[in-house]
């Protein structure tokens, strides 16, 4: 009873999920998210969905999206790294799927999970930061998420941390999250590979059918091996991490920072250079208290988890 599906809708995949009232996950099920083209994601919700709810009795349908969410959870605004332009995202699939649909960003969903279930429950000022294809924000205050005035409060990815620096998918330059995500992660091991630096050899062996196939995921699992160049690259994107993490902490002043996505499971590889990064630059540091960084509890199925327990929130509120 109060079963949810949850679905996650990422730049690299759709994870779809039946979630019980606790966040436990019932079954599962992913596809690769296609191309750039709106109707073939749509498409992929709604079978992901229909293959779920075949064999549970579902409540409400919940979707986390990659995206910019105007406040009434209806149109997908922008999305950097998705085809969404004033996607009327809420009504197509309760379109295609016959019922109530749900529809939140995916860091939100990913933060509401974590501080429901996860690593930042109790925490009454929570700032998560998700590592994906991009940089993931949201914040919880006093048991709610914190929208903005027009619902895309939390963009933290696209504080331009470097001026001039590399360019954006959203228009910019120089972005958290081409310094910080799994994607610059990658980036910066594929300029490695690219030099044929032989201290890259490990990680041009782990692609064989060329540099394109290094990804952040890849870089990532060698570190975890103790491949020594790609614990260097993942100690970069952790400095990056905490030098971010330290300008949020001089706006927001939360009391626990809580990092999930896919990168996170570097775990200590990450988070310790992102401490000493955040500790080095946190503003008035040595006078103030600092917030915790801990890892996401949730592992890379937050996203899902959150999106359909804030279904089943929001659809007995009506929004
Ligand atoms: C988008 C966010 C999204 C994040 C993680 C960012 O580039 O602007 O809306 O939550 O990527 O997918
Ligand atoms: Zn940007």
């Amino acid at each position: 009873r109060g079963l949810a599906v949850g679905v996650d809708i990422g730049g690299t995949k759709v994870a779809a999920g039946v979630v019980d009232v606790r966040g436990r996950i019932l079954a599962e099920a992913r596809r690769a998210t296609p191309g750039h083209d709106p109707r073939a994601v749509e498409a992929v919700i709604t079978e992901l969905v229909r293959e779920l709810s075949r064999e549970f009795r579902i409540r409400s349908v919940g979707i986390g999206a990659a995206g910019w969410m105007d406040l009434s959870n209806s149109t997908v605004l922008f999305s950097p790294h998705l085809a969404w332009r004033n996607e009327p995202l809420r009504r197509n699939l309760e379109r295609m799927l016959r019922r109530r649909v749900t529809v939140v960003n995916d860091a939100d969903a990913a933060a509401w999970a974590e501080w429901r279930f996860g690593a930042g429950r109790g925490e009454s000022r929570l700032v998560c930061v998700t590592l994906g294809t991009g940089i993931g924000g949201a914040m919880i205050m006093g048991g709610r998420v914190e929208r903005g005035r027009h619902g895309v409060a939390g963009e933290f990815g696209h504080q331009i941390i470097v001026p001039q620096g590399h360019r954006c998918e959203c228009g910019n330059r120089g972005c958290w999250e081409q310094y910080a995500s799994g994607n610059a992660l990658g980036r910066e091991a594929r300029e490695l590979a690219g030099a044929n630096s032989p201290v890259a050899r490990a990680i041009i062996d782990a692609a064989p059918e060329g540099h394109a196939a290094i990804t952040g995921a890849l870089v990532t699992r060698l570190a975890m091996e103790g491949d020594p160049a790609s614990r260097e690259l993942v100690d970069d994107v952790g400095q990056w991490l905490g030098l971010g993490l330290a300008n949020l902490a001089a706006a927001l002043d939360p009391g626990t920072f809580v990092i999930g996505g896919g990168l996170s499971a570097a775990g200590e590889l990450l988070l310790e250079p992102a401490r000493r990064a955040f500790g080095r630059n946190l503003t008035g540091r040595g006078f103030r208290p600092a917030a915790r960084i801990e890892r996401a509890a949730l592992g890379p199925e937050a996203g899902l988890i959150g999106a359909a327990d804030l279904s089943r929130l929001l659809s007995r509120s009506g929004t």
